[in-house]
């Protein structure tokens, strides 16, 4: 019996979506992250730390975050005087490219060179979702184990880079960094990872120079 499979066309309004956000966002040289992470990597804490010393450095940006029901990481980053919009997805475990679409009428793009996405705690579906981003973010943490990457490679794929975070709970456990860091390069010769602790402020500028360079070149590029 024939019968319709609708995935495809919900998959092809999601991925036009997604382009109109990156056309739209190309246009106004906003570069834009999705940051992906289990729930309790670090993601608010990663953007807690350095969206202080971005706002002091002049960069103007703009946090999404996602969450099923809370306001509570919006409440974190809203306090630090850093723009925020939370997008709450219900029940749904990812952000899709509509829901960004919609946040993204809320603010004014011609005065942004950042827009950071943090998306639902969640390694599987939200690496399945272009929400027109530059790129994807992949954020580990220590108290996860060193397997992450392997158990999880879709994200490591679609990320220029990958972050490990809480380092300095590494001497409680026994993650094995050189490990984490063959797995990332294995599956994206490409990525960039860096070790980084939010906790005690380490390897943060390396991260805040990797976002200030990767604007820089958006901007040429679009020149
Ligand atoms: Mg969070
Ligand atoms: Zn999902």
């Amino acid at each position: 019996m024939a019968f319709k499979v609708i995935e495809k066309n919900i998959l092809k309004a999601s991925e036009d979506t997604a382009n109109e956000n990156r056309e739209v966002l190309r246009h106004n040289n906003v570069f834009t992250v999705n940051i992906i992470s289990s729930p309790g990597a670090g993601k608010t804490s990663l953007i807690e730390r350095v969206g202080p010393v971005l706002k002091e450095e002049g960069v103007p940006f703009t946090v999404i975050t996602g969450d099923c029901f809370t306001t509570r990481d919006a409440e974190r980053i809203d306090v630090l005087k850093i723009p925020v919009i939370q997008i709450n997805t219900g029940n749904a475990c990812h952000i899709n490219g509509q829901l960004i679409k919609a946040a993204l009428k809320d603010v004014d793009l011609t005065k942004m060179d950042l827009l950071i996405i943090e998306n639902v705690g969640n390694l599987v579906c939200p690496a399945q979702f272009d929400l027109g981003e530059d790129t994807k973010i992949a954020l580990f943490s220590v108290p996860e184990g060193d397997d992450k990457p392997v158990k999880y490679p879709l994200i490591i794929k679609q990320s220029r880079l990958a972050l490990i975070n809480k380092m300095d709970l590494l001497e409680h456990s026994d993650f094995d960094v050189s490990f984490c860091e063959e797995s990332i390069k294995k599956i994206n010769p490409g990525i960039e990872t860096l070790l980084i602790s939010c906790k005690k402020d380490e390897g943060l500028d390396g991260f805040i120079s990797w976002v200030k360079e990767n604007i820089k070149i958006k901007k040429e590029r679009n020149r």
